[in-house]
């Protein structure tokens, strides 16, 4: 018999293996996966090699698709691939991916945040491992803004995180100011979240179109030949602040001034994958103005590769859909239209007629939602809650009027009712 944890939310693969291992009184990782694997094999037949992640998602009888797409760093490292990017994450045809690479971690070390700890054990009992901590270029716990802390241990997951505490050392400084403070690094951040939370991959071929579309446009090398206009690593170089370019992609540590890098470079050229999806991201991120717009890109080059059958299916997302992932999204339209798999454009038509503006606009650091919530939750004027978002009254006044199209149809549904009777 095998004693089987309830998943929690946001709970990292490797530590809900952890606590299946300690829950059942397991030594060691191995005796653990054995387990699994022995129990797994008499509930279901004998059905072959299944992989860790696999039996993971039995033991917490959850599907493959919602274990991969809420537990694994796999939607992070598959976000943009060359290799069957019409298989998703968590489909029966990504076995061989699971048992591949499901396992690996996005970034090296175990990461977690103090403050998390102690919510856990005063409201559970226990802690667990979260995977939004284990993601590249994340630094402050989303929930409690604080700084995570680092354990050089790659398996340190097997244990709780409260027993590596002690053994965990804080951020630098620097990496976190970096992280919240450069525009490119929110832009990495923000474009990488918005990628991971889609259930399949972004085919190689769409995004590096787009990419190379953006810097054949600001006259960047683009290509493999001789040097003869600036290079996109240089771009990258003079963009991002040393250490944070450094932490979430070592290989730029190789990088010289002037010099083609190609795990870098080879983005714009290389069809089999320059590099992790890091790179893509770090040149996402300096070559497009905004999050928004290199999402909008790459949606719109994977749409012109679709066959149109699938284009069809995903064409119009019910108004149900896009109000939950509007939510989830926190008012970004491309991470709904990446939610809802269609294109920006579509997301952009029918979020305005729902009343629903963009919250988020630009790269400037404007809050939208705060003076949304200031303008209509606290009913303060318009130019008090402009200024507490950091938001030009203008603008605010634009996104107040895209929210009352409600009001502008019945208006004119009057108006046209008093012509009527009028003739
Ligand atoms: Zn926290």
């Amino acid at each position: 018999m095998l004693l089987r944890p309830s998943l929690m939310d946001d709970e990292m693969d490797r530590g809900y293996l952890g606590r299946v291992k300690r829950l059942n009184g397991f030594r060691e990782k191995r005796e653990t996966t054995d387990a699994l694997r022995a129990w797994d094999a008499c509930l279901r037949g004998n059905v072959g090699r299944v992989a860790t992640t696999e039996l993971l998602s039995h033991c917490a009888a959850v599907s493959l698709e919602t274990f991969s797409n809420s537990h694994m760093t796999l939607p992070w490292r598959r976000a943009i691939t060359p290799f069957h990017p019409e298989i998703a994450h968590g489909s029966a045809e990504a076995a061989s991916i699971h048992r591949i690479s499901g396992f690996r971690l996005a970034r090296d070390g175990a990461y977690l945040c103090p403050e998390c700890i102690a919510g856990d054990h005063s409201s559970a009992g226990f802690s667990h491992w979260r995977r939004e901590h284990q993601i590249p270029g994340r630094y402050l716990c989303g929930r409690h803004q604080m700084p995570l802390r680092r354990v050089e241990n790659e398996w340190a997951f097997l244990e709780a995180p409260v027993a590596h505490l002690a053994d965990s050392v804080p951020i630098a400084y620097a990496l976190m100011e970096a992280s919240c403070q450069n525009p490119v690094t929110k832009s990495f951040n923000a474009i990488g979240e918005a990628l991971m939370a889609r259930t399949a991959p972004l085919p190689l071929r769409s995004v590096m179109r787009a990419l190379k579309r953006r810097a054949r446009a600001l006259d960047l090398q683009v290509d493999g030949s001789a040097l003869r206009r600036p290079l996109l690593s240089d771009l990258i170089l003079d963009a991002c602040p040393t250490d944070w370019l450094e932490d979430v992609f070592p290989a730029a540590r190789a990088k010289r001034r002037g010099v083609r890098h190609h795990q870098l470079d080879g983005v714009l050229y290389l069809s089999n994958a320059a590099s992790s999806v890091e790179a893509y991201l770090l040149a996402s991120a300096v070559l497009f103005e905004s999050p928004d717009e290199a999402i909008g890109a790459f949606i719109a080059e994977n749409a012109s590769d679709a066959p149109p059958v699938r284009r069809r299916s995903k064409s119009a997302p019910a108004m149900k859909s896009l109000r939950e992932a509007y939510v989830a999204a926190e008012g970004r339209y491309s991470a709904v239209a990446v939610r809802c798999e269609t294109s920006l454009a579509i997301a952009r038509a029918r979020l305005e007629r729902m009343g629903l503006p963009n919250l988020v606009r630009g790269r400037a650091q404007r809050d939208f939602r705060n003076a949304a919530v200031a303008f209509y939750r606290q009913g303060l004027p318009l130019a008090e809650a402009a200024a507490i978002g950091g938001v030009p009254c203008a603008d605010l006044e634009a996104l107040v009027r895209e929210a009352g199209v409600a009001l502008i149809d019945v208006l004119d549904l009057m108006r046209n009712e008093a012509a009527l009777q009028a003739a």
